[in-house]
């Protein structure tokens, strides 16, 4: 979001497969014994969120969902059926997930068996067989309702609410961190679980239902557009989007010939032209930061003034262009670029760690900013040294920041000044050597922060400790 395996040393919470291929499944049912892909590349440990525990269950670990919706402009009214594949995680009888209160349960099956289920609050409660800890299930929810969106933790003016937007016009988009998805599929909620992706989306008219991955299939007949997505990467729910509404899509192409898509609303020029500097950033970031991590790349454009880094497909609010000048529109697009190696390929494991995905977006994108010529790095120490102390006052240490101040700066500036702190205090190469390391090291991790420091003591043969626990929990600014 903007702001307005030297790795198995310590266990990562997530298989870091160097390569996983897994075929388009499950939104059309579910897999067959001998075609059933594996999904092993998205076992995860998951855990219970310190900040906000009610979202997500430790017991479940989520490894695909097939999302097969459809939406109704007139009626505002979503149909879905979630085809998800999980693993229990300890021996239980009863599987949780996040779903808005909203939306209405029709039935639900496990493994092809019609099971019963309570519904508390934004909850579904399934009551299952025995299950026993490690195996694998195919859980099938049927549901309907009006999605809502609920308050977002934060005090954040741009970020008032997080899930399932529908506008006036009944188009439809959405942003979701920390949590939100549970506002329109039933879902484990939390940044420690990571799955795989298929979606089909069935909207009225000649709109586009928009989601993470590739483009499989698209096609209108009878007054209704269908398109088939799919995610081939391990995706944490925050980082999936869906968008609906009078799209066009544009291609592009980055360095190596990466795929681009971007999509926009019909007629918004002005939009598409800042988007096609994307590839000049995508070479920018390699240069820095290592291969682009994922198989393609791309934006959709939202009426929202905040933007977020969704995996493979950043969500973009066009009111930054609208309301701002041009350079922070680019500023922020360069942000959630830079995600897409901090953030989406590695990702923190529970919120108090989100220092792991801003401050490096927030330093990558100072130093992106100085390259293009319009501050000097001198002008950057500056402003966060006059900034530290008050916002460790107003929101908390970066690493400790209030529960109910999700996001806002202090995590995004103190945080990047303790990088640049890191940074003279390790010698710029070494810095610079391991900035681009970790997340080329870490593919499709989760991690926390204990996770992080012994990597990078490791790596300099320093004990860095005391550092990070200071720069990351002190309510006074370090000196
Ligand atoms: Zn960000």
């Amino acid at each position: 979001m903007n702001v307005s395996c030297r790795a198995t040393r310590s266990p990562l919470r997530c298989l870091a497969s160097a390569a996983v291929v897994v075929g388009l499944l499950a939104w059309a049912g579910p897999a067959t014994a001998r075609s059933a892909p594996t999904y092993d590349g998205a076992l995860s440990t998951p855990v219970e969120d310190p900040y906000y525990p009610s979202h997500g269950d430790p017991g479940v670990d989520a490894l695909h969902y097939g999302l097969d919706l459809r939406w109704s402009r007139a009626t505002r009214v979503l149909h879905g059926t979630a085809r998800i594949t999980l693993r229990v995680t300890s021996d239980t009888d009863r599987v949780t997930l996040d779903l808005g209160k909203p939306l209405t349960v029709a039935a639900v099956s496990l493994d092809g068996a019609g099971v019963s289920w309570t519904r508390s609050g934004n909850h579904l409660l399934v009551d299952t067989p025995p299950l026993v800890a490690g195996t694998r299930h195919h859980l099938t929810v049927v549901y309907h309702g009006t999605p809502h969106p609920v308050t977002a933790p934060t005090s954040r003016s741009d970020l008032p609410y997080v899930g399932w937007h529908t506008t006036g016009t009944g188009a439809v988009w959405t942003m979701q961190e920390p949590f939100g998805a549970f506002t329109w599929y039933p879902v484990n909620d939390q940044p420690s679980d990571k799955a795989f992706y298929d979606a089909r989306i069935d909207v009225p008219g000649d709109w586009v239902g928009i989601f993470n991955g590739r483009l499989v299939h698209r096609r209108t007949t009878a007054g209704r557009t269908v398109t088939l997505w799919h995610l081939g990467s391990p995706a944490a729910s925050y980082l999936t989007t869906i968008a609906i509404g009078d799209y066009r899509g544009y291609r592009d192409t980055g360095p190596h010939g990466l795929p681009i898509r971007y999509w926009v609303h019909r007629g918004d020029t002005s939009t598409l032209s800042e988007l096609r500097r994307t590839p000049g950033m995508i070479r920018w970031l390699e240069r820095r930061l290592g291969p682009y991590p994922f198989s393609r790349i791309g934006t959709v454009v939202v009426p929202s003034l905040s933007g977020m880094e969704t995996q493979t497909l950043v969500t973009m609010g066009g009111k930054l262009l609208r309301d701002y000048p041009p350079r922070e529109f680019r500023s922020d697009l360069l942000h959630e670029y830079a995600h897409q190696w901090y953030g989406d390929t590695v990702t923190p494991d529970n919120w108090p760690d989100l220092w792991l995905n801003e401050s490096f977006a927030m330093y990558t994108q100072f130093r992106w900013e100085v390259s293009q010529g319009w501050r000097t790095m001198a002008d950057v120490r500056d402003e966060l040294d006059s900034l530290d102390a008050q916002l460790r006052a107003e929101d908390g240490p970066p690493g400790a920041y209030f529960p109910q101040d999700f996001a806002d700066t202090c995590v995004y500036y103190c945080g990047a000044r303790m990088l640049d702190r890191l940074r003279s205090k390790l010698g710029a190469a070494t810095f610079d050597s391991a900035w681009r390391a970790w997340p080329q090291r870490h593919r499709w991790a989760s991690v926390d922060r204990g996770d992080y420091i012994s990597w990078l003591d490791y790596r300099t043969g320093r004990s860095l400790d005391s550092f990070f626990t200071t720069w990351l929990t002190s309510p006074t600014s370090p000196p």
